[in-house]
């Protein structure tokens, strides 16, 4: 194809970042991002690795930098590194410069050093405790020395590792000044995240909350934090801690509206383009996709783009049932 401009949006935001979810299943449950019984996908609806191949290819000539894979927990997913070796093949060619990836690290073990061989040289993994009993109580799951060990492994493949921790009333709102002190013990930065209403869930989400701007307040004072210089389009406010030499995060949608600045895009794994992390509006690139008719599925960037909204309506109040979306975080991927 020729001729093919670099995607914008009507607010003239650049798009040079997808984040495609690869898989909308996962091993563990988190209380904030799954119910206990979730409805997966039937995987006949799920798009093939060469059908998502294909659409990264149309994102990267359309001047797509970054794509991240997530999920779900994409390395539950089959074969996910035929896929990632399939993208890593395209790193440096035609301005795509990262591939990423968002994972809990359960399965790392296993695909550390694969990634790394594809080419993947950062990736967040999601860790929200250090404690066994708690790590059993969010996720439901008794994984806690699976994901650690996961850490482990992506380190010693040489991974740039970055913690996410997700900020939760009756969790770990306590921990999170020693889950600092150990993701920098170990060379690792780590973002702090404001619990997005996305999704039913089994708790309400009012009792899970925690206004972040409160604890980033709290943490600056006692940590020393001081604003950092380093800035990503992203949706992060970065502080540097000059004991550790690292640096700690802030994502808070609710507090903080980060959307001026949005440079992405987010696609599921059956091929829905979502252009707005905390909006319904979406479309079904899917027919494009399977019919492998480039032309039409970049019209459809377009047609898409030119309804990325201005930003989120994120809110959890008191007494509040419906969710800011219907959907939940491991549609999209986060
Ligand atoms: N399974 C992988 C993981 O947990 O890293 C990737 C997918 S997960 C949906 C991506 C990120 O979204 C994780 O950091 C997770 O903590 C976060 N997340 C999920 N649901 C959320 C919610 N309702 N509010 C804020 N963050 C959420
Ligand atoms: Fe799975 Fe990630 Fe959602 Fe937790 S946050 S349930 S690990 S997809």
């Amino acid at each position: 194809m020729t001729d093919l401009t670099p995607l914008q949006d009507s607010f003239g935001r650049r798009i040079s970042y997808l984040r495609l979810s690869v898989t909308d299943r996962c091993d563990l449950r988190c209380q904030y991002c799954m119910s206990e019984k979730m409805q997966f996908l039937p995987k006949s609806e799920v798009l093939s690795y060469e059908e998502m191949l294909f659409l990264c290819e149309a994102f990267i000539r359309r001047g797509v930098s970054k794509i991240r894979i997530s999920g779900g927990e994409p390395l539950v997913r089959k074969d996910i590194m035929k896929l990632m070796q399939g993208l890593g093949r395209h790193i440096g060619a035609g301005g795509f410069e990262e591939l990423a990836l968002t994972s809990n690290a359960t399965q790392m073990p296993t695909h550390a050093a694969a990634l790394a061989d594809c080419g993947v040289k950062r990736v967040n993994i999601s860790l929200d405790t250090l404690n066994r009993d708690t790590f059993l109580r969010l996720t439901r799951r008794d994984a806690l020395h699976q994901t650690l060990a996961g850490i482990e492994a992506a380190q010693a493949a040489g991974l740039q590792v970055k913690i996410n921790t997700v900020a939760l009333k009756n969790y770990n709102e306590a921990e999170i000044p020693a889950l600092i002190d150990w993701a920098h013990g170990r060379g690792m930065d780590i973002s702090i995240i404001e619990t997005m209403p996305m999704g039913f869930i089994d708790e309400d989400r009012f009792d899970q909350y925690v206004p972040l701007l409160p604890l980033q307040e709290r943490l600056i004072e006692q940590l020393s934090l001081t604003a950092s210089s380093h800035k990503t389009a992203g949706p992060a406010t970065y502080f540097d801690r000059a004991a550790t030499g690292r640096r700690v995060g802030f994502i808070a949608p609710l507090t903080h509206n980060f959307c001026a600045n949005c440079n992405r895009v987010r696609v599921t794994c059956t091929g829905e383009i979502y252009t707005c992390l905390g909006q319904d509006g979406k479309m079904d690139l899917r027919p494009a996709i399977k019919s492998f008719d480039e032309t039409q599925l970049q019209q459809q960037l377009d047609a898409a783009l030119l309804a990325k909204p201005k930003g989120h309506d994120f809110d959890i109040s008191e007494g509040q049932e419906t969710p800011a979306t219907a959907r939940h975080m491991s549609v999209t991927g986060g």
